[in-house]
């Protein structure tokens, strides 16, 4: 099934992303975690591709595994930087021999050395274009609702309307901690007639040290409310894990009640806080 039908049957989709291994680990370790998550009924998982140091080639054999084993609908992360044409060609070729036939279209972070890659792509746009081109895919990409770090807000909405009009048939959001954020993105876009679905990523935070980690790296802002919470459970781990997934929910009740096209839960591979959420948000998900 193609995610783009997805989005246009249901409202909120419930997503969830999970990352491969690091390839030190047998593949097979993620897949009691997925097994675990599918009973939680998600819409769609997507899997992560060469993100956080886990290596490419484990992104198409694990996408398969969930369609074919878990029997549920999938989406391959896929990032262009430093690749050329024929490579992304043949990962396509792969997906489609697996039955995979939606991907989330993606640059890349450039290395920690701040140098360039060279390849056939600077911009994500370009590997929608050439997925585009090919067919057969549905196509999603990634926005920011606080900007991209390289860009400033107008020019990266600029780029993001440019994204879609290659071809991009839904967009998944950067965390965020207010939702604040995503509701200005969402008005921006409108007038800018960005018009597909706008997906809210959501990471429940249960570990202090990873999310000073992760907000570092992809330039998402934490509000008074949330350090508050950061500062005083900081040494806690139980209770930094409780506040960081009732913060999770409390964004979450907002984003549905709102009318929000999906909800992308970041799960980092936790099947317990996971299952919390969702448990939080189940008759919520029914009723709409
Ligand atoms: P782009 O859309 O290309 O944008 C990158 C920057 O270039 C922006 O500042 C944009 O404004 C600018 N730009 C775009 N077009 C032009 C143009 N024509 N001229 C000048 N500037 C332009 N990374 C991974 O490595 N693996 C993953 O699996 C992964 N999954 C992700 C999932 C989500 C939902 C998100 C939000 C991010 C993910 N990332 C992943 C991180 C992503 O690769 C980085 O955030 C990266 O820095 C930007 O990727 P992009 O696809 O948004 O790039």
């Amino acid at each position: 099934m193609f995610i783009k039908d997805i989005y246009e049957s249901k409202k909120p989709v419930i997503s969830f992303e999970i990352f491969p291994p690091n390839e030190r680990y047998p593949v097979e370790k993620v897949y009691d975690t997925i097994d675990e998550l599918v009973k939680l009924s998600p819409d769609f998982i997507s899997v992560t591709y060469g993100a956080g140091g886990t290596t490419r080639g484990r992104t198409v054999e694990i996408a398969s595994r969930i369609k074919k084993v878990n029997n549920v609908e999938v989406l391959a992360h896929l990032t262009c930087i430093g690749a050329d044409k024929v490579e992304i060609d043949g990962i396509l070729d792969e997906l489609k021999e697996n039955g995979i036939n939606n991907v989330l279209a993606l640059r890349g972070d450039y290395p920690n050395d701040g140098s360039i890659p060279e390849g056939d792509f600077k911009y994500a746009h370009q590997l929608v274009k050439q997925i585009k081109e090919r067919g057969g895919f549905s196509i999603g990409g990634a926005f920011y609702p606080e900007g991209h770090q390289e860009s400033n807000d107008l020019m990266d909405l600029f780029h993001l309307k440019r994204k879609a009009e290659e071809g991009t048939d839904f967009l998944i959001s950067q965390i965020f901690f207010d939702n604040s954020y995503f509701y200005d993105f969402k008005e921006k876009a409108k007038k800018l007639e960005i018009d597909v679905p706008l997906v809210a990523g959501i990471m429940p935070v249960t570990d202090a040290r990873q999310i000073k980690r992760i907000t570092a790296l992809c330039g998402s802002s934490i509000p008074p409310k949330f350090q508050r919470i950061l500062d005083r459970y900081e040494n806690n781990p139980e209770a930094l894990k409780d506040a960081g997934i009732a913060y999770a929910v409390e964004q979450i009740v907002d984003l549905i009640s709102s009318g929000v096209d999906g909800i992308h839960l970041y799960t980092m591979n936790k099947v317990d806080t996971t299952q919390k959420i969702m448990d939080a948000i189940a008759n919520l998900r029914i009723a709409l």
